[in-house]
């Protein structure tokens, strides 16, 4: 393991964007490129964002645990919460599959999925939901 960090923030819409923020900040040793930044603050985006609205939505209190973990030139992220879960996480994970209001698309597995290398979506231990993606940084100039 070459470096990892671990960030707790309460589950409140201020820390989508403070997340996504720091998880880029770990990744700049890696050198990776706009794009490659980009698409793993989008990633966390999506991912911190489902906490806030869909696993904490009937609560004030809940929190959300990122994990990042730089791996060689590969970034693994993990997002966990510890909220109300998903009884069917393939059936969740299909484009256009909502249980959201109409500001929801029902993208945000789909966007998780194509701007990481790999996206696992599993039930978190004691309850809520665990999220795992990785990107390799494939920055040339490294
Ligand atoms: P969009 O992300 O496009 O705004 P969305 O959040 O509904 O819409 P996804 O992010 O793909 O779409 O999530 C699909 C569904 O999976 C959600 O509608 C919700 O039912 C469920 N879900 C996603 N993340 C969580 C979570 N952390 N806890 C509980 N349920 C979740
Ligand atoms: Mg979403």
């Amino acid at each position: 393991m070459d470096n990892y960090m671990k960030l707790t923030v309460a589950a409140k819409s201020p820390n989508e964007a403070f997340a996504r923020s720091v998880v880029a900040a770990f990744c700049a040793p890696l050198n990776p490129t706009v794009d490659e930044v980009n698409d793993i603050k989008t990633a966390v985006s999506e991912a911190v964002t489902n906490c806030i609205v869909h696993a904490y939505k009937d609560t004030d209190n809940g929190e959300i645990l990122i994990e990042v973990t730089l791996q060689g030139e590969v970034v693994h992220i993990a997002v966990a919460d510890r909220g109300i879960g998903i009884k069917d996480i393939a059936k969740a994970r299909q484009p256009f599959f909502t249980t959201g209001n109409d500001e929801r698309s029902g993208m945000g597995f789909t966007v998780m999925e194509t701007f990481m290398d790999t996206l696992d979506v599993v039930p978190n231990e004691g309850g809520g939901l665990l999220v795992k993606m990785s990107k390799a940084i494939n920055n040339r100039s490294r």
